[in-house]
């Protein structure tokens, strides 16, 4: 028989995906922020007592202990304690899905065992938010905008993408007149495929651009930045059960405020083709993003 060396684990795991595998377990895909994110065998996770004690819900945060297999070999969870419980659903539908996207994106953005400790607080953070007070569509953006400055495809909006030429600051104002009536600020184009805004020059040589308003273009910038620490972060949005990992809070909150109303809906629609460009696909869970930034 192969000797198949193995090593025990025991971390603070969220949970991404269940399967059933057979009448009484589960393979089960979570995320970890030492060991990044993995797939385990939970065997008798189906029944309510044993090491599991039901703590396997879509979106749990629970201490686990596994033993890591090598090679192609499923992990194996041996124990699983809740620390704490994802409730959006009796909450409402809004952010029911809002947690059900949050899982979708991280079962794409990331590799098997790619261990991404800032990511990993990123949703914890997100899902304090999102399964107490906080508001679900400004979350959700700040979500994906710093997901994608985390994993190195921030698009950029300082700067052409093509040549480089630093573009006029977006802040010019926004009340100049001319002839009497106020100016309109100058439309942006953004290449998808490119990864940021375009200059005037390089426009024409680009495919997959799309229009985006000043005051959009300002609100992606300031999403994309990273949030400054902050000692008095939120921490009661992230432990209803216990601390988990006091220190390693997220500071997602400080961001939100940074996005308006009516640059939402455009800065949405992009932010979603822009992750459907990189990764290749469209996102089952992109159709029930909150419409609207009142849609709570
Ligand atoms: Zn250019």
């Amino acid at each position: 028989m192969k000797n198949i060396a193995t090593q025990h684990h025991s971390t603070t795991a969220i949970v991404l995906r269940l399967i059933e595998f057979s009448e009484t377990s589960l393979v089960v895909t979570l995320l970890t922020r030492d060991l990044g994110r993995i797939s385990a065998l939970a065997k008798g996770a189906r029944r309510l007592k044993g090491p599991f004690e039901g703590s396997l819900d879509l979106l749990s945060v629970c201490r686990i202990n596994l033993i890591a297999k090598s090679g192609d070999t499923l992990d194996l969870l041996t124990e699983s304690k809740l620390r704490r419980r994802f409730r959006g659903g009796e909450r409402s539908l809004t952010r029911t899905y809002a947690g059900y996207y949050v899982a979708e994106t991280l079962r794409w953005w990331l590799d098997d065992a790619e261990r991404h400790e800032e990511l990993f607080d990123l949703t914890l953070a997100t899902l304090g938010l999102i399964d107490g007070e906080g508001p679900v569509a400004e979350t959700l953006l700040a979500y994906d905008c710093q997901c994608l400055r985390l994993l190195g495809h921030a698009p950029a909006t300082r700067a052409c993408t093509v040549c480089g030429v630093k573009l006029d600051s977006p802040d010019s104002p926004a009340d100049t007149f001319k002839n009497g009536r106020p100016r309109r600020k100058p439309k942006v184009a953004f290449s998808l495929d490119g990864g940021g805004i375009v200059c005037e020059t390089c426009r024409p040589r680009q495919s997959s651009l799309v229009l985006i308003s000043a005051a959009t273009l300002e609100c992606l910038d300031g999403l994309l930045q990273a949030p400054e620490r902050d000692a008095d972060e939120d921490t009661r949005n992230v432990s209803t059960e216990g601390p988990i990992e006091r220190e390693s809070v997220f500071p997602l909150r400080s961001l939100l405020p940074r996005v308006s109303e009516t640059s939402y809906p455009e800065l949405r629609g992009l932010i979603s083709r822009y992750m459907q460009t990189l990764l290749g696909r469209s996102l089952r869970m992109q159709a029930f993003l909150p419409g609207a930034i009142r849609g709570r």
